[in-house]
């Protein structure tokens, strides 16, 4: 397998610029004579589909929820980057370019990432012309707040659900198209396999979740956009429906999966309260600009913490972080508190939680101005903890929450299989070993608005393609071995639910491939899991019909797919012997415990491929080269 990122030649600040004009186009009239398959409706399907469909394409949208408007993207929550500089106060391209290189730990692809950055100013234009209605200052400009691991404001926001008004904006353009036919929609429609013929992705095959029909679907051109894979851990931040299995089914028919043991774990999570809970809830990172993040110094301290004064509160990240502060990245503020609890200091029932505290900005802002910036998220906060976080701190800890890992794409975003697009987080592209906060959404926006409508035509316009049909012997094997798997799902007959399977995987990966590694507690997950996944196609129970509305069916494909991808994320971690970003090996950490890269042996990309089940999986590299970005030691002193 080879991996080449196909990066332009030339100065940086020129790549994108010079290449989109060297890139092949397709004519107008030709467009048509052009289909293309998105799957997902996230920011990054729905921003896709409607711009091919505007562009003229032929485009069919799947989606696994009942409207594209529930796409998880809904569920963002702090905003959005730009290097607009609105605030005057330092920012530009090239720091928003090195914020993100430098956040990511030195493990991204230089000239993706600052093509994103020079991509961003023209997402809020687009987003503003749709009717987004970021928050504004008193005078009318977009106002900004400040995320984690950057010094200057840059995050465009719509109070707590800047998600959500985005999504609202890409579905009212994707919604436009559908009424103009120019994108028929599948709603309740899973991809459950790729079909690749002559060495093209040429199809998906789908199961209709309400009839449990299952048919071919054919095109030019395959474009996954189906998020990320952090429920791999049961419990996460991740909507319930989150899952692997497009880019899985992709990653089996050889596209390379590229670092997929790089996972976020979230610091502003609501506490695991128990044993009976399916989800966990992020207050987001937003609320860093005015919350400070606080422990008791004495260890099990139970007194309530308006009792503890100032002197006993160890404000540990404005402690060890002094310049970036409550604003420290999520990697480090994770760990940071990973350590203050595991040294005796954590509060609530279990002890693995920190303060979040307001009592200082209210004091300072007034509470009606704290909940104008967070109104949403306080009120969430007290629907699930039951306590009043205007009056007591919050309690939170670590959570899954994102994943940096996904299918290995160049720089037109093509994975190795030629004519299989990967966008948004189901891509490993921008982020590194680690994603500041706000950059997700810019990286979906920026790849289905702004970087595919270009490469895709390039595609395009390289090639001919031959007329295939759903009798093709690809489509008629396709659909067979997802049959098959369906019925091998019902005919099982344990004792055992998808849930219990799941629930016992994540808490393997939790412990043993979370927020920190070593070598022997992943040789453990490597035979853990194996044995699990045996007894998952031995003992599972799945009720019900294949030709029916079926949730523990579709789970069971899916919990199928995360006991697969468990193993490579663990098997991953164990060959990346070295720490950077969020991938914490507990062997190589600095004095004062901090990440200890090794660039001599691991300053690359590690994408794997798929060679046979039950077989090891071929590493292959792709070396990373800082040419603008010098690599050093990650500091946020
Ligand atoms: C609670 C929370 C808050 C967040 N807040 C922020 C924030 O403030 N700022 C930020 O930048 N990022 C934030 N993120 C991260 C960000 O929301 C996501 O990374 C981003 O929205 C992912 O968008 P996407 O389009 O790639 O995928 P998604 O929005 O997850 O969409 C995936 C789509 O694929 C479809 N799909 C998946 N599998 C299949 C299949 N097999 N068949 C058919 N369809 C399929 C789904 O139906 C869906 O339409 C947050 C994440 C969480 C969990």
């Amino acid at each position: 397998m080879e991996l080449k990122s196909n990066v332009p030649a030339g100065p940086i600040e020129q790549q994108w610029t010079r290449h989109k004009f060297d890139m092949k186009l397709v004519n107008p009239a030709n467009k048509r004579k052009y289909s293309v398959i998105v799957v997902g409706s996230g920011l990054a399907g729905a921003s896709a589909a409607a711009t091919l469909a505007e562009l003229g394409y032929p485009v069919k949208c799947y989606c696994y929820q009942d409207t594209p408007r529930r796409a998880h993207s809904i569920a963002a929550q702090g905003g959005i980057n730009a290097a607009k500089n609105y605030q005057n106060d330092g920012d530009s391209v090239f720091r928003l370019f090195y914020d993100t290189v430098k956040g990511g730990d030195f493990r991204a692809r230089e000239s993706n990432v600052f093509r994103l950055a020079e991509v961003s100013v023209n997402i809020i234009d687009q987003c503003v012309a749709q009717g987004v209605p970021f928050a504004r200052e008193y005078g009318g400009m977009l106002a900004n707040r400040s995320f984690g691991g950057a010094q200057v404001s840059r995050t465009f926001y719509a109070r707590g659900q800047t998600g959500q008004q985005l999504l609202l904006g890409a579905y009212q353009a994707l919604e436009r198209q559908i009424g103009l036919g120019a994108v028929q929609m599948f709603t309740r429609h899973e991809m459950l396999e790729l079909i690749v013929v002559d060495g093209r992705a040429r199809g998906i095959v789908t199961r209709d979740m309400v009839t449990g029909k299952i048919a071919s679907h054919i095109a030019d051109a395959v474009v996954l956009a189906t998020g990320g894979y952090a429920s791999v851990f049961y419990l996460s931040t991740n909507a319930k429906g989150c899952n692997t299995t497009a880019i899985w089914r992709a990653y089996k028919k050889g596209a390379a999966f590229a670092n997929p043991c790089y996972t976020q774990i979230h610091p502003t999570c609501i506490p695991v309260t128990g044993e009976h809970q399916s989800k966990l809830t992020l207050m987001s990172e937003s609320l860093r600009n005015d919350g400070r993040i606080w422990v008791p110094k004495k260890k099990g301290d139970t007194r309530s913490p308006a009792q503890i004064p100032e002197d006993d509160r160890d404000y540990y990240l404005e402690r060890k972080y002094p310049s970036y502060g409550n604003l420290a990245p999520r990697d480090i503020a994770s760990r940071a508190a990973k350590e203050v609890c595991d040294d005796g200091h954590g509060v609530g029932s279990t002890g693995l939680g920190v303060y979040l505290d307001f009592a200082g900005a209210t004091q300072r802002l007034g509470e009606d101005k704290i909940r104008e910036r967070y109104g949403n998220l306080f009120d969430m906060y007290e629907r699930i903890t039951g306590e009043n976080p205007y009056q007591i701190p919050m309690r939170i800890y670590p959570a899954a929450h994102y994943t940096m890992g996904g299918l290995w794409v160049d720089y037109h975003l093509m994975s190795t299989i030629p004519g299989l697009f990967v966008l948004g987080e189901a891509n490993f592209s921008d982020h590194g070993a680690n994603r500041l906060g706000a950059s997700a959404l810019m990286q979906g926006l920026a790849d289905g608005y702004f970087i595919l409508p270009y490469t895709i035509g390039n595609y395009f316009a390289s090639g001919k393609f031959e007329k295939v049909a759903a009798t093709h012997a690809a489509f008629q094997a396709g659909e067979a071995s997802v049959v098959a798997r369906i019925q091998k799902f019902l005919g099982i007959q344990g004792r055992r639910t998808v849930d219990s399977f799941h629930r016992e995987l994540g808490k393997i990966m939790w412990e043993l491939c979370g927020m920190a590694r070593n070598e022997n507690g992943l040789q453990a997950a490597l035979q853990k899991i194996p044995t699990l996944r045996e007894e998952f196609w031995k003992n599972l129970r799945v009720l019900g019909e294949g030709e029916e509305l079926n949730q523990s069916l579709e789970k069971a494909g899916r919990v199928a797919d995360f006991l697969e991808l468990g193993e490579l994320m663990c098997l991953d971690a164990l060959e990346r012997r070295e720490s950077c970003g969020g991938h914490f090996r507990e062997e190589f950490q600095t004095e004062d415990g901090e990440a200890l890269r090794d660039d001599e042996t691991f300053c690359h990309v590690a994408a794997w491929e798929f060679t046979g089940y039950g077989k090891k999986p071929a590493r292959h590299v792709e070396p990373l080269a800082f040419e603008n970005v010098h690599l050093q030691t990650r500091s946020y002193k």
